[in-house]
């Protein structure tokens, strides 16, 4: 007989990384003005977990150049964390010098990456970050860390779970306990979503768990259902389902996030999110980077409004 399905959690929390992940491919890249409306919006809609950008070389992410003078601009709100993506101990700087409390530090889990990208390998590169633990801590600043192409990688395929452990070890010897998996290329599947979860809860069960799945081949939604059965109860996801793939130019983005809300809100899963919110949301969002929200939940609405519709519908008859 087949185990039966866990008992479902009665809430789940979401991360907004619109504002770094996704927007960080996008041609048209919003003004820090436009930015501080979508920050507002997502505020406004429950979200108590934001990346509001990246403190990476201008040159290289230029989408994210502005993330220092929207830190500045944005009004904190009490109870809402808002870090950004940093990949050194510069960018830890820039995060505290601008007004940030938290700096997610990040690294690939692929060797193959690494050497390819930085002639280093995922290891000693989360060793390197030792100097970054030493600026946060007399700073009051708090890490968290990245683990991207957790589950594939176009230079070696699927990652070996080995490989990730040894990253996962390398940031809690730090003292870096909240860690997200990320399926940067959207290579993940549903079990290895389920075993990869499972496998980590129980070998790190002190590290606060994240997942953090792009949706350019169709199982995000999938991994989310089966990485919540492995225990996993924070996820990202973009507003409009922005973000596109590097790899893969005209591909899908993140999971949107109303479509993870929606979901959730339909399983009994609470996320403390306003989805007829996270909606108008997604679709500033898609206005101001001028193409359509990548989303099913803009495009079909949501269950609830088909079931208005159709009794409307009887009622006229
Ligand atoms: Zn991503």
């Amino acid at each position: 007989m087949s185990s039966p399905i866990i008992a479902w959690p009665a809430r789940v929390t979401l991360c907004e990384v619109g504002l770094r992940d996704g927007l960080q491919n996008e041609k048209t890249i919003p003004s820090v003005g436009q930015k501080l409306q979508l920050l507002d919006a997502v505020v406004a809609s429950g979200v108590k977990i934001i990346e509001v950008g990246a403190f990476v070389h201008p040159k290289a992410v230029p989408q994210m150049a502005d993330t220092d003078a929207l830190c500045r601009a944005m009004k904190k709100v009490d109870g809402v964390e808002y870090r950004a993506l940093v990949p050194n101990l510069k960018g830890v700087q820039r995060a505290f010098d601008a007004g940030l409390s938290k700096a997610k530090l990040t690294v690939s889990a692929s060797e193959a990456h690494c050497l390819a990208n930085f002639n280093s390998s995922p290891v000693k590169m989360v060793e390197g970050f030792a100097d970054c633990v030493e600026f946060a801590a007399k700073n009051n600043v708090t890490l968290s860390g990245a683990i991207s192409t957790s589950f594939g990688c176009p230079f070696q395929g699927r990652v070996p779970v080995q490989q990730v452990e040894n990253v996962v070890e390398s940031f809690v010897k730090l003292g870096i306990t909240e860690l997200s998996l990320s399926d940067t290329t959207g290579m993940a599947n549903p079990r290895q979503a389920y075993e990869l979860g499972t496998y980590m809860i129980q070998k790190f069960p002190q590290v606060r768990w994240v997942m953090h799945f792009h949706n350019t081949r169709d199982m995000a939604l999938a991994n989310i259902v089966m990485a919540i059965q492995a225990g996993i109860r924070m996820f990202d996801g973009a507003f409009a389902g922005l973000g596109g793939c590097p790899f893969a130019p005209g591909a899908s983005g993140n999971v949107a996030s109303e479509d993870v809300i929606h979901m959730l809100h339909e399983m009994g899963i609470d996320t403390g999110i306003d989805l007829l919110k996270a909606m108008d949301t997604a679709r500033l969002a898609a206005e101001f980077v001028g193409h359509p929200a990548g989303s099913t939940v803009l495009k079909a609405g949501r269950c609830v409004d088909l079931v208005k519709e159709k009794a409307q519908g009887q009622n006229n008859k």
